[in-house]
Formats: structure tokens, sequence, C-alpha cells
């Protein structure tokens, strides 16, 4: 599983304006290579469900436990694809959700104009992480935009439902539903 480990551990933030669109590829490069933070309910959710061992501490905040060089413990390969399986279940965590998107209340990475975007919702100031294999470069699409206005309502915890945002779409597209045995656990993926 070498090849989904990535050599860049330094993210490059860009403002969101650089990016014509973004595709999920459920190619797992984020499960493989980054912490994932948790919300406290999601947190008590995880713990809940599968047990004190999936959660870490670390300076007052948690995340799912991985070990070294080690992919996320929810994720399920099928084939070339890399699936969540907490996602059918309910409980993937908002970071999951909206990576590679950065959302902030003020312009945190510089790039102020590029970074602005405007929602119904407020002003927000989006920057993307370079390393997600699933960004195009370019002038930004009608979808892009669609993408963010979603991220940032998943963020801002006003909604649940991903249509465009990381893996759901990719993961729906392989038409695969099947029950597996997790975990000690029997749930439904796709
Ligand atoms: S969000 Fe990016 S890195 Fe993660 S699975 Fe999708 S394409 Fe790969
Ligand atoms: S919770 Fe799901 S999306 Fe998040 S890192 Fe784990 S497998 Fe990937």
């Amino acid at each position: 599983m070498r090849h989904y480990i990535i050599k860049r551990v330094v993210p490059i933030f860009l403002p969101w304006r650089k990016i014509r669109d973004f595709n999920c590829l459920a190619c797992g490069v984020c499960c493989y290579n980054f912490k994932v933070p948790l919300k406290p309910h999601e947190a008590v959710m995880i713990v809940r469900n599968f047990g004190r061992k999936y959660i870490t501490s670390s300076w007052g905040k948690q995340y799912i436990t991985k070990g070294d060089g080690e992919p996320c413990p929810f994720l399920l390969r099928k084939g070339d694809l890399s699936l969540c399986t907490l996602q059918s279940l309910g409980m993937k965590p908002t970071a999951c959700k909206v990576w590679p998107f950065y959302i902030f209340k003020r312009p945190a990475y510089g790039k102020e104009e590029e970074a602005y975007f405007s929602h119904k919702f407020g002003s927000f100031y989006v920057y993307v992480d370079q390393r997600c294999p699933g960004l195009i470069m370019g002038k930004p699409s009608l979808r892009l935009r669609e993408t963010i206005s979603e991220a940032i309502e998943i963020w801002l915890g006003t909604r649940r439902e991903q249509d465009l945002t990381c893996s759901s779409r990719a993961a729906l597209s392989t038409g695969v539903i099947q029950s597996l045995h997790w975990a000690g656990n029997s749930i439904l993926t796709v």
C-alpha cells in the first residue's frame, strides 16, 4: 500500500479561485496520510459504536487513532477504490467530508481576494490543500462553487448530505452495495 503514502507532508494551501473543479477519485490519499480531527459529538459516536481504542487525544483535541504509516481504520479498499465505512453509517467526520477544502471566517493563508467566498450564510475564506489528486487547476467552474457551498454548509453544521464533496459520489458510482463484517459489526457500505 506504499503508493498511497505521499512524500510532500507540508500542505500547500491555495485560494479556491486557483481551482477549476474537484472530483473525488476515492484514491485514499487523505485516508492514508492525514490525522482526522473530530468534533466532540463525533468522538462520542465513534467510542459508543466501536470502542475507546479508535480515538486518540492530543493537546485537548481528539483524533481517529492511526498507526504510523497505517491508514484510517475505517478505510475500506474495494478494488482500486478507497471507501469510508463510516459514511454509510452517518458517522463520517466533518473534517473528512470537507477535505480538501479549508474554510475560515478570516483569510488564514493570505491571498484574501482569491480566497473570498460569498455564501448565503455569510462571507468565508476558502483554501484547498493541493495534495489532493482530485483537484483540477484553472478558472473556477459553477460546479466548484456549488461544491464549496456544500462544504461550507457541512462545516457550519446546517447540512449532512454529500452530493459533491469528498467521496460520496465516487463511492456511489461504483454501484457496490454489500454487507461487510468489520470490527464485529455487520455494516452496509457503498
Ligand atoms: S478527497 Fe482527494 S485525496 Fe481524498 S480520496 Fe478524494 S481525491 Fe483522493
Ligand atoms: S473516517 Fe472515512 S473518510 Fe475519514 S479518513 Fe477514515 S476512512 Fe477516510
